[in-house]
């Protein structure tokens, strides 16, 4: 059985004071229920992961970076490496958000070896990738999302199946816009399929998120779809009420 993971993109947004009023409500929200299959992982920026992992005693919720440098030490100004998100008590992290493919150039080389470090610190990357609309309405997407796993596989070889892809359309990125079901199984499957084409196992173990303005009104609806493994929340993970409200849609779908 593949995991089933809600993710927390917190981007470049909090404060001290946000973040403990945002702590205490998802550890009220969360408290009754035991979480069995599904992990829930929040992924702030990198400097309030201290303050975070200090008031994280209680609560299910696991700690992500959102990304990760492909250095382990050195001459990197502005660079986190994995071995620091290790310590301060991250299990996971995202590498490869299309905000830092196409603001930071960053490309599926690149992404790679990221995943890579991010693995050989102890880290399970998840790895985003997406088409933007130019690139489905000219029928490029599945070639451009085969290449970004493509790159991963080359990199990682069998380690690939120990990662985490997410599936975001660009176009779905905090537009408000999201994939329709159809359009976000479809994805899915192209991705399994092209991990299958690596290894059986790897298409069947690895776990796909969907993300691209996830919100409690459509996250059980998405998560009911065969492919879907969980979700990567952006936007909606802001607000205590609405992330609950995706986290517990979760219990009641597949
Ligand atoms: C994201 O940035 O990973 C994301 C999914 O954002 P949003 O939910 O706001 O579309």
């Amino acid at each position: 059985m593949r995991k089933k993971l809600i993710v927390a993109n917190w981007k470049l947004n909090g404060n001290w004071a946000f973040n403990e009023v945002m702590m205490s409500e998802l550890s009220l929200g969360l408290k009754e229920v035991q979480w069995h299959d599904l992990e829930i992982i929040l992924c702030p920026p990198a400097v309030y992961l201290q303050q975070l992992n200090g008031l994280m005693t209680d609560v299910p919720i696991l700690l992500g970076g959102q990304d990760v440098s492909e250095q382990f030490f050195g001459a990197y100004t502005g660079e986190t490496s994995g071995q620091m998100l290790k310590e301060f008590g991250c299990r996971y992290t995202l590498v490869g958000h299309s905000e830092r493919r196409v603001r930071h150039q960053e490309q599926n080389e690149l992404v790679a070896l990221k995943a890579k470090t991010a693995l050989a610190c102890g880290l399970i990357p998840i790895i985003c990738v997406g088409e933007t609309l130019e690139e489905r309405d000219s029928g490029k997407m599945n070639a451009v999302i085969q290449q970004q796993i493509q790159s991963v596989i080359d990199c990682l070889k069998d380690d690939i199946s120990e990662v985490v892809f997410a599936y975001e359309p660009i176009w779905a990125i905090g537009t408000g816009i999201t994939a329709t079901v159809d359009q976000a199984q479809e994805a899915h499957a192209f991705i399994r399929g092209v991990l299958q084409q690596y290894s059986e196992l790897c298409g069947q173990k690895v776990s796909i998120l969907y993300g691209g303005s996830v919100k409690a009104d459509n996250a059980q609806v998405l998560l009911g779809t065969p492919d879907i493994d969980g979700l990567l929340v952006g936007g909606s993970s802001l607000m205590s009420s609405e992330f609950l409200a995706i986290c517990l849609s979760s219990l009641n779908s597949k």
